[in-house]
């Protein structure tokens, strides 16, 4: 089969490697459909998470089931699926209490600070497509994909829902509305979202559908503040010609937004990560999201991080999340969980997830889409592979 493979940073060419197969009773292979080039599979492209061998990129990815294990009995071949980006088995103790993402049966593989394995219960889910250290399972930007415990993750979907309606709730859907849920909201908040790419739009959405009173976007791209404020009616702000930290508390009324999300993460951290990992190929400077996330939200406000964190952050400013007695909550979404809430409001009308995709092409272009993804040219926002 045809499938985008990483060989180094920078380095992803789609080529022939073999075809997947049945190897565990509940294993489903798909034929892939749909899948999308997600900002964490920049981390993997921009070498910031290392993949030390060639691998499958791809954790956003639908199809239709082309052969079920004999532990798969709610799949048949020729369901139509989606599927939820972390691999998680459904029965262990995490599963069991909604956390499908600290899933222990995945073999995602967690490493100490001398780089020895740790062997911990409850080390994590493993992920599609996301190296040896989420599990070294190839992903799904590919024509077929093995899908292990596939009777617990693959959610069937409506004939009448396209795969662009419906593609997004694999990952960036849920994971926008994580970190609205972490907030707990009442009704009527300010929320401030950093971070206008696909994971923040989707938050930006989740926010309304979750009771905000107003909902600002921050970025320092404008044609991705425009997508906020057309997809997700948000009120935008470019973080490159304002104090986006006075303009929120004028905004406010001097207190702060009651709820702060970065959906930026690590990119904008990197003068910390090349110091942490001693690496020097990323420019330095750049704005510290989580700290202007803790500087914008209010006294007792809440701050969540869904964007990806891989590294130590030093001058993490603790006395201001303790002086301001911040709740703060991050990690990956619990997708599991969310899924069939989710597809219910896409299959009601109460969402549209397919406004933000600005390029869906072959798969077979799948190097270049990577470069001007990552060089956020063409205005492009999201995109989406088609096998
Ligand atoms: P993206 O790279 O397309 O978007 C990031 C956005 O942040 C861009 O629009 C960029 O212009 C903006 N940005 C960069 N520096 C900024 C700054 N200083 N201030 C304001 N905005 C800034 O990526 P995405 O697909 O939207 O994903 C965002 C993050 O979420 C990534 O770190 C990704 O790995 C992570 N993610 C997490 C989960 C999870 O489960 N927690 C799931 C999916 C993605
Ligand atoms: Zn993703
Ligand atoms: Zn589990």
């Amino acid at each position: 089969m045809k499938a985008a493979v990483f060989h180094k940073p920078k380095d992803i060419r789609v080529e022939t490697v073999e075809d997947p197969r049945i190897e565990q009773s509940r294993d489903a292979i798909l034929r892939v459909t749909s899948t999308a080039i997600c900002g964490s599979d920049l981390h993997i492209y921009n070498g910031m998470v290392p993949q030390p061998r060639s691998m499958v990129l791809g954790h956003e990815f639908m199809g239709i089931v082309e052969e079920v294990g004999p532990g798969v009995p709610n799949l048949k071949v020729g369901d139509r699926v989606v599927v939820p980006f972390p691999i998680s088995c459904g029965g262990c103790f995490f599963c069991s209490n909604g956390l499908p993402t600290h899933c222990e049966n995945s073999n995602h593989k967690t490493y100490g600070p001398e780089g020895e394995l740790i062997k911990a219960k409850g080390a994590g889910a493993a992920l599609f497509g996301y190296t040896d250290l989420y599990g070294g399972y190839d992903g799904g930007q590919a024509e077929y994909v093995r899908v292990p415990y596939a009777d617990y993750g693959p959610r069937k979907v409506p004939d009448n829902l396209t795969d662009e309606q419906v593609l997004f709730l694999t990952d960036i859907f849920p994971t926008g509305w994580a970190a609205i849920d972490w907030a707990e909201l009442k009704g009527g908040e300010t929320v401030v979202v950093f971070g206008a790419g696909p994971v923040g739009i989707m938050a930006m959405k989740s926010a309304w559908l979750q009771g905000a009173g107003r909902v600002i976007g921050v970025d320092i791209e404008p044609y991705r503040l425009d997508m906020a404020r057309k997809s997700a009616n948000a009120e935008i702000l470019n973080a490159r010609q304002m104090d986006v930290i006075e303009v929120i508390r004028e905004m406010t009324g001097g207190y702060g937004a009651d709820v702060c999300v970065d959906a930026v993460g690590m990119e904008a951290h990197r003068s910390a990560f090349e110091k942490a990992m001693n690496v020097v190929q990323f420019e330095k400077g750049s704005m510290k999201v989580l700290e202007m996330c803790l500087d914008a939200v209010r006294r007792a406000g809440v701050v969540t991080v869904v964007g990806v964190y891989g590294s130590p952050y030093d001058n993490f400013p603790l006395y201001k999340w303790f002086d301001k007695g911040i709740k703060l909550m991050g990690g990956q979404a619990w997708v599991h969980r969310y899924i069939d809430h989710l597809l219910d409001l896409v299959q009601s009308g109460q969402v549209v997830l397919n406004d933000i995709i600005t390029h869906e092409v072959p798969l077979s272009e799948a190097s270049r889409m990577y470069d001007i993804f990552n060089k956020k040219e063409d205005n492009c926002v999201k995109v989406v592979l088609k096998p």
